[in-house]
């Protein structure tokens, strides 16, 4: 970690460190009675307050302790978003050890290996996962016991993994008598595995002070803007970069918190927002394509909801256009990455655009935006020289920041900056004030001839065609261009649209050599375990396709 100069007059503040801990007190103090409400893996729903929560991780670390769970200890967590795994939260990491979420999503064998390079020591589970459990618990090397998320009669008679606790046990054995520890605020807080679509998994780990700064930075207005007043349902789940940060920096402000659960669908989406009157949510566009489906074909509107961020993917424009002229809901374009805690850039509006015409708007919102406080980007070529902020000149684009990764856990990779700064593997382009948009992943972009083409503006006016659900876009091979791009398509159910429609359709929209050359149909695209659309998945299947160009 870099030191700096000590000037020979410090300042006179107390030096109180950023811990984590703190969040959960102070939501607890001053706003005790303000609810979480959980939609649970047994199917009901529970409802208690920050005041219950912040009690019941007091009790959980003492558990911890009395398990032998030591500072930098990794804890890891297998669950959904709900009031216990909150608890966890505050719980390991509050008392100094890692929270370690692990994506439930992935291949049993995959979690094994990513316990065993965290070395975790408990791992926790909500019930559902016990078969996946059993699965792989005989491969973990370093875990010393397992502790399902439920009450005692819901415990299995018998079961093959070793050491099997019950978490209420836990709760109800300990005391709620615990001081949290105060330490240094540079601790490790918490770690999260990069989905690892190239390679093996590699950990970002975070700390107390950066979760903290990351916290106050995306409350504010011009980020994810959240307060009191709101109600955040995250359908980011917790195992996917702590999702988004939200357990933190929603106690942070006190808002009311509602977990969906595993029910990801649209109408038990819809089903909780109405309910619980939600006004703010965030989650990746695969999700919101199915909440917008449930509602359109049921007639329905939102009633509270009023606010949505999406990230994790592009968020196709047309989808924000629904959200925002049918139901009401503005769409905040955020970017960010597991790497980055995550947030990086939100997209909203100054007042020097008030008066604006709406597509000029529109298009400013539909970038990926302006990089929050905190965060520092650039964009760069391959030889490393920072380009243009234009809106047209597209590179590499680089980051740094406080809550930006310094090296993967354990040094996996090597040294990853370039000269002091992370290279995200994005491509994109920012414009003179600063907006900055994603063209494409570098290893998704479709080399054509020399050029590139970026697949996500491809798939985006795709997107916008009546007929089409769903739309990736890939390069296959070309005898005479290297790549040319082949569109692969969801129809909306009922729906019908020909290949030469589609591709007519991106005429005038787009440079006349980045139209696809090709369109095939498909009844779903490959989705990963953080809800995004697995492109080397496609790749792969479309491996040998031969376009009618070639
Ligand atoms: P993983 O890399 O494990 O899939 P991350 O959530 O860390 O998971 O993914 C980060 C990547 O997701 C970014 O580098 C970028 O390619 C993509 N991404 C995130 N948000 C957006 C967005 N708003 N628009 C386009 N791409 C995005």
């Amino acid at each position: 970690m870099a030191q700096y100069a000590k000037s020979p007059l410090m300042g006179q503040m107390m030096s109180q460190p950023l811990l984590i801990s703190g969040l959960i007190q102070h939501a607890d103090r001053y706003f005790g009675d303000s609810e979480i409400v959980s939609r649970r893996v047994e199917g009901d729903i529970h409802r208690y307050t920050y005041r219950d929560c912040h009690m019941r991780a007091r009790r959980m670390a003492n558990a911890l302790g009395k398990m032998g769970v030591k500072m930098g200890d990794r804890v890891a967590t297998l669950a959904w978003n709900g009031y216990r795994h909150l608890e966890l939260y505050y719980a390991i990491s509050g008392s100094g050890a890692v929270m370690h979420t692990i994506n439930p999503r992935l291949h049993p064998e995959q979690i094994a290996y990513i316990a065993n390079h965290a070395e975790d020591q408990y791992l926790f589970f909500d019930m559902t996962f016990l078969p996946l459990v059993e699965a792989f618990a005989a491969h973990c090397t370093t875990v010393k016991g397992f502790v399902m998320m439920c009450d005692r009669d819901r415990m299995p008679p018998q079961s093959k993994v070793p050491n099997l606790m019950c978490y209420e046990d836990l709760i109800a054995e300990n005391s709620d008598k615990y001081d949290w520890p105060v330490f240094d605020e540079n601790s490790a807080s918490s770690l999260c595995y990069t989905s690892g679509t190239t390679g093996n998994p590699k950990g970002a780990l975070y700390s107390h002070r950066s979760t903290v700064l990351h916290s106050f930075a995306s409350v504010m207005p011009d980020a994810l803007n959240v307060s009191a007043q709101d109600v955040v349902l995250p359908v980011v789940p917790m195992f996917h970069v702590n999702a988004w940060g939200l357990p933190y920096s929603v106690p942070m402000v006190g808002a009311k918190m509602v977990f969906p659960g595993p029910a990801l669908d649209g109408k038990s989406i819809y089903e909780l927002f109405e309910q619980e009157k939600v006004t703010f949510s965030a989650g990746v566009p695969t999700v919101w394509l199915g909440l917008l489906t449930y509602v359109g074909q049921n007639n329905l509107k939102f009633s509270t909801f009023r606010r949505t961020v999406i990230g994790g993917s592009a968020c196709p424009p047309a989808m924000m256009k629904t959200f925002r002229h049918q139901y009401g809901v503005d769409v905040v374009h955020a970017w960010g990455m597991t790497e980055m805690s995550p947030l990086g850039t939100a997209g909203t509006l100054q007042s020097k655009h008030a008066d604006l015409p709406e597509e000029q708007k529109q298009a400013i919102l539909e970038k990926q935006g302006h990089a929050i406080y905190g965060v520092d980007m650039k964009i760069v070529d391959d030889s490393g020289k920072e380009l243009p902020w234009d809106g047209k000149t597209y590179g590499n684009l680089l980051v740094k920041g406080p809550w930006v990764i310094e090296r993967y856990f354990k040094g996996e990779g090597g040294n990853v900056l370039q000269d002091g700064w992370f290279p995200t593997g994005d491509v994109a382009t920012i414009s003179p004030d600063g907006y900055m948009q994603i063209t494409d992943r570098s290893k998704d972009v479709i080399k054509s001839g020399g050029e590139w083409i970026g697949t996500i503006d491809l798939e985006n006016i795709a997107a916008g065609h009546p007929a089409v659900q769903q739309a990736a876009c890939i390069g296959v091979f070309h005898p005479k261009w290297d790549e040319r791009p082949l569109l692969v398509i969801v129809k909306k159910p009922d729906a019908e649209v020909s290949k030469e429609e589609l591709i007519k359709f991106f005429d005038g929209k787009i440079a006349k050599w980045w139209t696809p050359d090709d369109v095939v149909f498909v009844d779903a695209l490959p989705i990963g375990a953080t809800g995004k659309v697995l492109k080397n998945r496609i790749r792969e299947q479309f491996k040998e396709y031969k376009l009618p160009t070639a």
